[in-house]
């Protein structure tokens, strides 16, 4: 080995499995714990591993904090282990969502509600009409995670990185970790990708496409006077407006409400600032991004401090420890789901899972080329522009929920996971309180080419 070289040889050393179990999750946030529960719940010793020291992935430590596009009209439609979840925050008075009663297009509940980032977002209407989402706290989400884990008994594997796919006779078989203790092997007899990057079935050689988004330095401000806020902006319009353009311009991108209330009094969070050109994978983008989050909300807070009413005592409680990377790696599995497919909303006869009002088919979890292998999560199997509109954190666990009960049906039944029998999943699903999407909504469309398939 030389210095000067631009490649080095790694030894060949033998690596100590640390762990086998049928099924290894990789990834522990929204889609990983979803699938690891599915498969623990039905039967499955479960290894889930995450690199991190907590679950929850972009919904705990990437500070996303509204459970979005999970209701169709008045019809909830992603339930199942994400219901579960939030029924179990709410308990801990950690969760809020808004009655039935307050969910429509006015602009009473509009004031009411809004600022907790519970409308839909995609109505063309205004108001647009405050519908069934969840505004949770993050440290409830990672410790109701970490319950259902420990009740499902499942061997939980925190701090461990995925470094490589372990792939025999094309399929996946367990893969390796770097941690603390130097490499480990963790072995699994189906392997299910929930890393969002697609590490690990990139690395087992299933093809992909590279998609990109804007990425977002999340962050939540403490000491807002809310009441005080709100009342400026609806008392005082155009005052509020300007100052609003004015901080929007200090962040360079934000969604059209930048703050938004939590469960917890005088804290709300800022899904901003949005950042464009920065690509997911690449550590000197991730630094990058970094310096330029926390430049912008440095500034961000020294103008409202100065300049929003309700805004004077603000301050940084947190930068999210994760950058909050929408898109990279995708699938290109045995299905592609396209825009065309999500906005038509298409119904598939292998149908698993649901968003709001689009779905999921089987085959979209499925990779080409390596057996033994599925995903779950923002990297299944679409183009870049279908994945944007179908990558919120509820139809996700839809996805690891099918996954994992998917894993289990093809040990029990011992076929590879291609050959699970799709009615059996689908009601299975049914029977376990997940909502496959195997009945068409009233406004689905049914593809000719899928009915001919
Ligand atoms: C800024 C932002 C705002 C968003 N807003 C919303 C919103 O308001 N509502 C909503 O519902 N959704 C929202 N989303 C989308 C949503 O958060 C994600 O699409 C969702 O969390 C994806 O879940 P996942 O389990 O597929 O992936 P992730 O949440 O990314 O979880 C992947 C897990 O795998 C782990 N992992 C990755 N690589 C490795 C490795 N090599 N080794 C070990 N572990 C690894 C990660 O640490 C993480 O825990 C937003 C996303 C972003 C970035």
């Amino acid at each position: 080995m030389t210095t000067t070289a631009n490649f080095i040889s790694e030894p060949q050393g033998r690596v100590p499995v640390a762990a086998r179990a049928d099924l290894l999750v990789v990834g522990g946030g929204p889609a990983g714990i979803a699938a690891a529960v599915s498969g623990a719940r039905n039967g499955l010793s479960v290894i889930l591993l995450e690199r991190y020291p907590y679950l929850g992935g972009l919904g705990s430590g990437g500070m996303v904090l509204v459970l979005d596009d999970m209701c169709n009209g008045a019809e909830v439609s992603v339930r199942g282990l994400c219901a579960e979840l939030i029924e179990r925050m709410e308990r801990l008075g950690l969760a809020v969502s808004p009655p039935e009663a307050d969910r429509r297009s006015d602009w009473a509940m509009w004031r009411k509600w809004s600022r907790w980032g519970v409308f839909d977002f995609t109505a063309h209407v205004k108001p647009q009409p405050i519908c069934y989402s969840v505004a949770f706290d993050p440290d409830a989400f990672k410790r109701v995670s970490n319950d259902m884990v420990a009740e499902a008994k499942i061997n939980l594997r925190l701090h461990s990185w995925f470094a490589k796919t372990i792939v025999e006779d094309g399929r996946a078989a367990g893969v390796i970790v770097e941690g603390k203790e130097g490499r480990q092997a963790l072995l699994g007899r189906v392997v299910v990708d929930a890393t969002g990057d697609l590490d690990v079935a990139a690395s087992a050689g299933a093809p992909f496409s590279e998609g990109s988004y804007i990425v977002t330095t999340v962050f939540r401000l403490g000491g807002v006077d809310c009441e005080a806020a709100e009342r400026f902006e609806y008392e005082q319009p155009e005052a509020f407006a300007a100052i609003d353009r004015e901080a929007k311009k200090i962040m360079g991108g934000s969604w059209e409400k930048w703050w938004l209330k939590t469960p917890l009094p005088g804290i709300v969070w800022c899904n901003c600032p949005h950042m464009a050109g920065y690509d997911g994978l690449k550590i000197a983008d991730l630094t990058r991004a970094d310096f330029e989050g926390r430049r912008r909300i440095a500034q961000l807070v020294e103008f409202v401090r100065a300049k929003l009413p309700g805004f004077r005592q603000a301050y940084v409680v947190d930068v999210a420890p994760q950058l909050g990377v929408r898109q990279t790696r995708l699938l290109d599995g045995v299905y592609v789901m396209t825009k065309e497919d999500v906005m038509t909303r298409r119904h598939f006869r292998d149908s698993v899972a649901r968003g709001r009002d689009y779905y999921y088919p089987y085959r979209s979890l499925l990779p080409r080329e390596v057996g033994q292998l599925l995903v779950a999560g923002r990297h299944y199997s679409a183009t870049s522009s279908a994945q944007r509109m179908s990558r919120e954190i509820p139809p996700c666990m839809a996805m690891g929920e099918a996954a994992g009960l998917a894993a289990a049906l093809s040990l029990a039944a011992g076929v590879g996971v291609e050959k699970v029998d799709i009615a059996a999943l689908q009601q299975r699903l049914r029977a376990q309180g997940a909502d496959p999407g195997d009945v068409p909504a009233p406004n689905a469309t049914i593809d000719g080419r899928e009915r001919a398939a």
